[in-house]
């Protein structure tokens, strides 16, 4: 193991608004969203269940909250009055970071998840991430001891696989890894697979009825404010980098390059994402949690910039002719 490099006193303080709720003696936290839905957070990662009078339905099982998922479903139910086996485990998608403390809950549980989270999880073929038996292409409702949930699939965006997990009477949306509430999206647009489908996300995420927000991460969960703030972060990513996408001329950049075509290439796109990156870097620090560790913002940055030269045409055009 290498050491950190850099501490925390590096960057900006982190706004109070971002952090959530202090983590027991046992490093969690568990608590009530809506009636019998809680969630459980390490601080970084989020997972939520149901308990009801036929059993425990838990979604997600993020393996750094691993044996502390156990605890907290017993402190739940003990004090509910209710089982405590969990009975059903739903996949939001097949990540391992959230999805590899899955077989910590036994092999009788039904798992349910979209029909690429089975194809996915059986080509990652890993022991600690059983693929779902129950799947489904677009829509599917799970019932269980007179609760209802409503999973969703609208298309790819974090993973071609990733769902919309709707509550309707818990006032609730789970969808992970697209928003961090409070806190800026992490390298290459939160490490997702399609751009475009990340883009969109938030407004399908928004036109389901909710209140409450299961993210994912971090430490607290998000309201649709959160949601809101982050579309704009993007919306402000989108809209600086197709002005430096169209008002850098990248011709002096394979000049200067000479027969390296792919550092004539490198020097034009970092040109083009700094200059795109810098102003949402400063507008953010203090707004959205770790805006100013650039990386993030602009790694994200150099994603929609190719998004929007690749997949929208953005500065890519034959040239005139003289
Ligand atoms: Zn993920």
């Amino acid at each position: 193991m290498t050491s950190p490099a850099s501490g925390a006193s590096d960057y900006a303080p982190i706004p109070r608004s971002a952090l959530g709720p202090a983590l027991n003696d046992q490093r969690y936290y568990v608590g009530r969203v809506e009636r019998n839905l809680y969630w459980v957070t390490d601080g970084v990662y989020q997972s939520a269940f149901l308990t009801t009078r036929d059993g425990v339905v838990l979604f997600d099982a993020p393996p750094s909250i691993g044996p502390n998922l156990r605890r907290a479903v017993d402190e739940i139910t003990a004090a509910e009055g209710v089982t405590n086996t969990v009975t059903h485990l739903v996949y939001s998608h097949h990540h391992a970071d959230h999805a590899g403390a899955a077989a910590l809950f036994g092999g009788d549980v039904v798992r349910i998840g979209h029909e690429d989270t089975r194809r996915l999880l059986l080509r990652d073929d890993d022991p600690a991430r059983p693929a779902p038996e129950v799947t489904f292409a677009d829509r599917y409702t799970l019932e269980v001891g007179g609760e209802r949930v409503e999973l969703a699939w609208h298309g790819p965006n974090h993973t071609p696989d990733n769902i919309y997990i709707h509550f309707p009477d818990h006032d609730t949306l789970m969808f992970i890894d697209v928003v961090n509430a409070g806190w800026v999206p992490i390298y290459n647009v939160n490490l997702s697979e399609d751009v475009i489908g990340y883009i969109g996300a938030p407004e399908i995420a928004l036109s389901y009825p909710w209140t409450h927000f299961v993210s994912g991460h971090l430490g607290r969960l998000a309201t649709r404010e959160d949601v809101a703030v982050h579309q704009q972060y993007i919306a402000d990513i989108e809209a600086s980098s197709r002005e430096a996408l169209i008002s850098i001329d990248p011709v002096p950049f394979y000049v200067a390059a000479g027969e390296n075509f792919w550092a004539g290439v490198k020097a034009h796109l970092d040109t083009v994402t700094e200059r795109a990156a810098t102003p949402v870097i400063a507008k953010y620090t203090g707004v959205l949690a770790a805006a100013d560790i650039e990386e993030f913002t602009t790694t994200t940055t150099f994603q929609i910039m190719q998004s929007l030269r690749l997949d929208h045409g953005v500065g890519v055009s034959v040239p005139v002719q003289p």
